[in-house]
């Protein structure tokens, strides 16, 4: 047998050992899943969430650290794919949601907290004008929609492989239940053929929209002259500059356009900024956004029942005010670097073909040498040793996602990165002869 089908041999095995301790040690996970079967298409209302042979289903959580339902402890490395910055029952979020809820929900008017929640995220972000909606796919949809019809142009740019939420997903170059927009793909850092088609397209395209760094694509930044590129370009043929900064406007106070020195005409914000309640925005330019000014003859309508819920407007306000304040967004995000710095070194060292990529407090493992600058390097690391490393760290009580990565929130402390760092030098250590041949 050649070296090649010798270590596939051994991965097989090695997974086929993880999976069976994994579902030995999990009976009452395995009974709710098969009962919620019955009733959600594959026990499933989340895509990202499943992953074979079944999802463990978390009982309770607190802080840093989370229980499935057979008791096992795991320390919280996911941080709810982003969304969960604060942990886990921060007590200024319970205070926010508790005043909120004692002033009563649901209330059909505008309420006394939307415009100062509007008012710190603008603050924050150097918009002019921003609008709130309940998930980043929708800030997604009510940016691209605007674009097209105060443009009249058909045609958005997006990236392959990127990822916009549930209708905007290009892996693989696209999927059939994506808005029906034309859309058409560039290639991330790919100067060339991203030029050529904005070139092929020009003035039909209404705008760019890109993340600039790839999040659930594996943690992939951007170069800042690729982001420069596409701020040159939108200008020149008159079409907006989008970033969706859902993720990473983590990653710094202002985040990663702010970090990069780079003004897009509108941003999309989701996740944490909701304080973990359900969110999503779109702000920038205020000729853009004044669109929607309710005053003006020509205004466009945006509705929603939830957009101004107020469980949002208090949580995520006392959380972008009384948490994740600038200085707080610095220190974590020095924190995130550090520790990537750490992980990729132990990699060196045991010259094992492994890295950790991403920014600040965003973490994605990848099983290849190659520098991981497109979906496409990403596309080949090596899938069976990313959920061989996924179970290996549930083992260890690490929550991370299946498609390794990790978003860090506030509460992990020095104790709990450590305990990374051990999983890490552990699974190092184990799966050595995995890790050594291309
Ligand atoms: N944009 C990016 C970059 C995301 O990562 C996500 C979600 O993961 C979304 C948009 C969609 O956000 P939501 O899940 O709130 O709809």
């Amino acid at each position: 047998m050649s070296e090649t089908a010798l270590r596939n041999t051994d991965i097989d095995t090695a997974l086929a050992a993880a999976r069976e301790a994994y579902v030995a040690a999990n009976p009452k996970s395995l009974a709710r899943y098969v009962e919620a079967t019955a009733a959600m298409p594959g026990g499933n209302t989340r895509t990202s969430l499943f992953y074979a042979p079944f999802p463990v289903a978390i009982a309770r959580a607190e802080g840093c650290r989370m229980w499935d339902m057979d008791g096992h402890e795991y320390v919280d490395f996911l941080g709810e794919y982003t969304a969960g910055i604060y942990g886990h029952s921060h007590p200024v979020i319970r205070k926010a949601v508790d005043a909120a809820l004692d002033a009563g929900i649901s209330m059909g008017a505008h309420n006394t907290l939307e415009a100062k929640f509007a008012r710190a995220i603008c603050d924050r972000f150097g918009f002019e004008r921003v609008r709130l909606t309940n998930s980043g796919t929708e800030a997604n949809l009510m940016a691209l929609v605007t674009a097209r019809a105060v443009s009249g142009r058909p045609k958005i740019l997006v990236m392959n492989g990127g990822y916009h939420g549930a209708v905007f997903t290009f892996a693989g170059g696209g999927s059939p239940i994506n808005a029906p927009f034309e859309f058409v793909l560039g290639s991330y850092n790919d100067f060339a053929a991203t030029k050529a088609v904005i070139a092929e397209h020009g003035e039909q395209i209404a705008a760019i929209l890109i993340e600039p760094m790839m999040g659930s694509t594996g943690c992939i930044p951007a170069d800042r002259d690729f982001l420069q590129m596409l701020r040159d370009e939108a200008t020149r043929i008159g079409a907006w500059l989008i970033f969706d900064e859902v993720m990473t406007s983590r990653l710094s106070p202002g985040g990663l356009q702010a970090k990069h020195g780079i003004k897009p005409d509108l941003t999309s914000l989701g996740k944490y900024i909701g304080g973990g309640m359900s969110f999503g925005a779109f702000g920038g330019r205020a000729d853009i956004l004044d669109r929607y000014d309710p005053r003006r003859a020509d205004a466009l309508p945006h509705a929603g029942t939830f957009n101004n819920n107020v469980l949002t407007m208090s949580a995520g306000h006392a959380g972008l005010t009384e948490i994740y304040t600038p200085d707080a967004a610095v220190a974590l995000n020095a924190r995130g670097d550090a520790l990537r710095d750490k992980l990729n070194a132990l990699c060196k060292a045991a010259g094992a073909k492994m890295q950790f990529t991403g920014i600040g407090s965003m973490i994605s493992v990848h099983f290849t040498r190659t520098p991981v600058r497109n979906p496409a390097d990403a596309g080949a690391a090596d899938q069976k040793l990313k959920e061989l490393f996924f179970f290996d760290m549930l083992e260890k009580g690490i929550w991370i996602a299946r498609r390794g990565f990790f978003a860090l929130c506030l509460p992990l402390g020095d104790a709990e990165y450590e305990k990374l760092v051990q999983a890490v030098e552990e699974f190092l250590a184990s799966r050595q002869s995995l890790l050594a041949v291309d």
